[in-house]
């Protein structure tokens, strides 16, 4: 293909693209295969020779498509959504077409400065402390990374390197090996399992810190865990708090577990990756206060601020920048993840911030949240359903009064229907659907519709049941 061919080929591909997300509606959100559907409609091997494009263009129709779940439908319910939109989806365009690898300044200036300057801008939308932004000192707070686990994991990773170094300084006769195997990370019961993940890769144990009546960690009970670890002789270094839980939207109250972080020498991670977005929004800030304490925080634009997968923001605050790492290693971004290798990841956030500005991302998470609300309400008024979690943001966890068979029924018909798509999750051991708000789209008759269509389908379960 030359570059006349990609000119006429590109403008084709914007067509496809605007033409299925202004038509994503009609289609069922969730695809009718069986896992295995792919493999025997393409050879088992690559062509020998080329073929044209109208040939591959044909098969995204007839074998990609219906396999593909429509996360940005206004049906799909499930997860916490990517949302992405179009200035975001140009930005890509552009990197990929610019294809630029950015790990040193020289690699890639623009990539390297832009990403710094786009670092401050929402540290600055979210209201971060000083400390945490790059420009107090010039040297750089954070980094874009591909998504929330590999920031937790970045994140334990320097805790554990910083408690090694600060043992050995008082006790130099003490082996790493020894120091590792003695170490105890902390975690809500409701956090994500990459947090686990994250405990298992750094071999380290971790804990499972019980939650309140709101799923949030109290620091009773984590200071008791951490008292009764000293006492056997492990080492706390690390507890990852989540504002925003993966099940229900929960928040761990970080302005009160922060200060016994810091007393205990605990590295404090928040792991906001869905909500973390809602704080540019002054009424949701309060629930970040208590960051100051943190050591490292980190949120997921492509979940609630219209920027496509993958980006994901880690920051850190200015002085545990230079003492985390390795003295070696300079501030490039190469040294603060795990890939060497980095994409051009900050064009999507210039252009969105810009395209939308502040007011329009508030007011993009201000609609979710409402609809979300119209929709609890909805539930609120049926006597058959019941609400399972404060509703805050854009989840509403929600089940038909009655067993865990009833409601794993209902799910299974909503997703043979393949009209809406939801997924589930346990709370306090029942099992819950899970309601977001997902879609750059999705309007009040939407929301309106997937309640009616929920309720008929559990009417017909509770006929059958009585019948
Ligand atoms: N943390 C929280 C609170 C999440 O909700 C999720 C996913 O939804 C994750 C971590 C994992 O995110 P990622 O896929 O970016 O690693």
């Amino acid at each position: 293909m030359d570059a006349a061919e990609f000119r006429r080929r590109g403008k084709e591909m914007v067509d496809f693209v605007a033409d299925y997300q202004e038509n994503i509606e009609h289609r069922r959100v969730y695809p009718d295969v069986e896992p295995g559907y792919l493999r025997s409609m393409i050879p088992s091997e690559a062509p020998l020779e080329p073929e044209s494009y109208e040939d591959v263009l044909r098969d995204v129709d007839r074998v990609i498509m219906p396999g593909v779940t429509h996360w940005l439908s206004p049906h799909f319910y499930a997860y916490y959504a990517n949302s992405t939109s179009f200035p975001s989806i140009l930005a890509d365009l552009l990197s990929s077409g610019i294809g630029t690898i950015g790990f040193t300044w020289a690699a890639n200036p623009a990539c390297s400065e832009l990403e710094t300057v786009m670092l401050d801008w929402l540290g600055k939308m979210l209201q971060l402390p000083e400390d945490f932004l790059s420009e107090t000192q010039g040297q750089g707070g954070g980094v874009i990374q591909g998504t929330a686990s590999e920031a937790t994991l970045m994140a334990l990773l320097s805790a554990r390197l910083k408690t090694v170094k600060c043992v050995q300084e008082s006790d130099p006769q003490r082996s790493e090996a020894d120091i590792i195997s003695k170490l105890i990370a902390y975690t809500s019961e409701e956090a994500h399992s990459s947090v686990e993940k994250a405990s298992i890769i750094g071999g380290v144990v971790i804990r499972m810190v019980p939650t309140d009546e709101h799923f949030s960690v109290r620091a009773e009970t984590l200071e008791k865990m951490v008292a009764e670890d000293k006492a056997t002789g492990y080492i706390p270094f690390f507890f990852c708090a989540t504002l925003g839980t993966t099940p229900c939207c929960a928040f761990d109250k970080i302005d009160e577990l922060g200060p016994i972080c810091n007393a205990e020498n605990i590295w404090m991670h928040i792991d906001a990756a869905y909500a973390g977005c809602a704080f540019i929004c002054p009424e949701f800030r309060p629930l970040l206060n208590g960051v100051e304490f943190a050591d490292s925080f980190s949120i997921n634009p492509n979940k609630f601020l219209l920027v496509g997968f993958d980006c994901f923001y880690f920051f850190l605050p200015l002085h545990l920048f230079s003492t985390s790492l390795s003295p070696h290693l300079s501030s490039d971004s190469q040294h603060w993840g795990i890939p060497m290798a980095r994409r051009f990841r900050s064009l999507k956030l210039w252009f969105v911030f810009r395209m939308y500005g502040l007011r329009g991302l508030q007011a993009f998470i201000r609609k979710h949240v409402e609809l979300a609300k119209t929709f609890e309400n909805l539930v609120r008024g049926d006597n058959n359903f019941e609400i399972c979690a404060e509703v805050v943001m854009g989840l509403v966890c929600f089940r038909l009064k009655g067993s865990d068979e009833l409601n794993k029924a209902l799910l299974k018909q909503i997703t043979r229907t393949g009209k809406i798509y939801l997924v589930p999750c346990k709370l306090r051991g029942r099992f819950v659907l899970r309601f977001v708000v997902c879609g750059r789209t999705t309007e009040l008759r939407h929301i309106q519709e997937a309640w009616k269509h929920i309720t008929e389908l559990s009417s017909e379960l509770l006929q059958n049941l009585f019948d």
